[in-house]
């Protein structure tokens, strides 16, 4: 891999320094094997090791060790000690006094570099289905820090370090936030479907679950949805799902399917009288619309480009305006760094896909937003990258971690969520509609917003 950091790596790392401290610090690769963090033209600096050995690996099979921060007297935000992937060893003490300001003898920018840009994923045939890279086969997964943004944690370091060297300026603080999102599979559960598959539902609501009220429903649902799907269908939670949302002072980001490029995809298409409805409804309620590219659609620029025209062409044609579009991969497929590039050249301005199927946790080692860099044409890309911190149905469903909906659900999504607290980041939480049928779904969700 080409990799040096003289050229736009440099400059990203830098941007996201900028963005995490609020100043603009200048960075520079030494001859001696370090990188310098300078304030200006500041004569003092912050040197950092720099390991372009195995920080540029598209493997999982780097070293690890961890790093007792409390005992070196720094002050840690997730628990002691650190995991400082990349290495065998560390040197103790691990952060240095010399003469120009401090030395820290771990490579924390070439991690983040690392993390960010999913090194690891490029190029991996080790898939599991649907083309994913599982979290199992994951370098966090197999060393336990999955559940920890270890990126944040380490800039946290680094930021305790920059205040030794420069006391006397002050660091941008972030708040907290969470941001929910919807991805929508299935607007419906009736009002798209042929007779033929509603009798068959109603059979399996008398025979298999002997609900004569959902056996009555289905037939009623599917007539009365003619001009908009109708307030009894099961899966139209979208006032409810805004309902909450306003209820705590954040909006909810929709994210419809506008392809078929698989049986997978969606049964809905865009220009339905009954989608642009619902289009409409939700942005005269204040909430976000957003892209989710078909099943198909990863490896196919084309394709990304095509369904994310359709969308903007369609909400123009309802008269809806936002800033940005943003979005997410249907069934999380992403391959690095094909998709990562085509929802750029699409246009979008950020994405929301970068989280684990099978798992929840930190894919990306943050929860913060950061913009998009292609580790292979080593440019810096307009796209923002927003980590997805959990689906609802990697912590439920048996497929997954199947943790149900009781306390155990719960305590994991709050667990992560605390995580993201102490490190003032953002919990990006993805919850379909479709997936709100029960009262302890719903239950769960409410208590998660709260
Ligand atoms: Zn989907």
């Amino acid at each position: 891999m080409n990799f040096d950091r003289r050229g736009s790596v440099l400059n990203w790392m830098a941007n996201i320094i900028a963005e995490r401290f609020g100043h603009g610090f200048t960075l520079r690769e030494n001859t001696n094997g370090t990188v310098a963090l300078r304030l200006n033209e500041n004569s003092q600096c912050i040197t950092l090791a720099a390991d372009n050995v195995s920080f540029t690996r598209m493997d999982s099979d780097l070293d690890y060790t961890e790093w007792d921060a409390v005992a070196e007297g720094w002050r840690y935000v997730l628990g002691s000690p650190l995991p400082a992937p990349g290495v065998k060893s560390l040197p103790s003490p691990l952060i240095t006094t010399t003469a120009q300001g401090m030395h820290i003898a771990y490579d924390i920018l070439g991690l983040m570099y690392w993390m960010l840009c999913r090194l690891e994923e490029v190029g991996r045939t080790d898939l599991a289905e649907h083309g994913w890279f599982s979290a199992k086969s994951s370098h966090a997964f197999k060393h336990g820090y999955l559940e920890r943004p270890v990126v944040d944690e380490w800039l946290h370091i680094l930021g305790q370090v920059i205040q030794c060297v420069w006391p006397s300026i002050e660091l941008k603080q972030h708040q907290f936030s969470m941001k929910v999102s919807h991805d929508v599979d299935s607007p419906s559960l009736y009002a798209f479907k042929s007779w033929g598959s509603v009798v068959r539902m109603m059979v399996g609501h008398l025979l298999k679950r002997h609900d004569i009220r959902l056996f009555l429903q289905a037939p009623y649902t599917k007539l009365a949805s003619c001009s908009r799907i109708h307030p009894t269908d099961p899966f139209n939670t979208f006032d409810w799902i805004m309902d909450q949302s306003e209820r705590h002072g954040t909006i909810s980001a929709f994210y419809f399917i506008c392809g078929h490029s698989d049986p997978l995809d969606a049964d809905y298409e865009l220009e339905d009288t009954r989608i642009r409805h619902l289009l409409r409804h939700i942005h005269a309620r204040g909430h976000e619309i957003g892209l989710h590219p078909s099943y198909g659609a990863y490896q196919k620029p084309d394709v990304i480009r095509q369904e994310a025209d359709r969308l903007r062409f369609v909400c123009a044609e309802e008269g809806i305006q936002q800033n940005q579009w943003g979005g997410r991969m249907h069934y999380l497929r992403w391959e690095q760094p094909t998709t990562l590039q085509a929802l750029s050249d699409a246009g979008l301005n950020y994405d929301s896909t970068l989280g684990y199927a099978d798992r929840p946790g930190f894919r990306c080692g943050t929860c913060f937003e950061y913009p998009a860099f292609n580790p292979v044409s080593q440019q810096i890309l307009p796209l923002r990258v927003r980590p997805l911190v959990m689906m609802e149905s990697s912590v439920i469903d048996d497929a997954f971690l199947g943790l149900g909906t009781g306390a155990m659900a719960f305590d994991k999504a709050l667990a992560l969520k605390n995580s993201c607290k102490s490190v003032n980041g953002c919990f990006t939480l993805l919850w379909h509609n479709s997936d709100l049928r029960s009262k302890q779904r719903k239950d769960m969700y409410v208590n998660l917003l709260g």
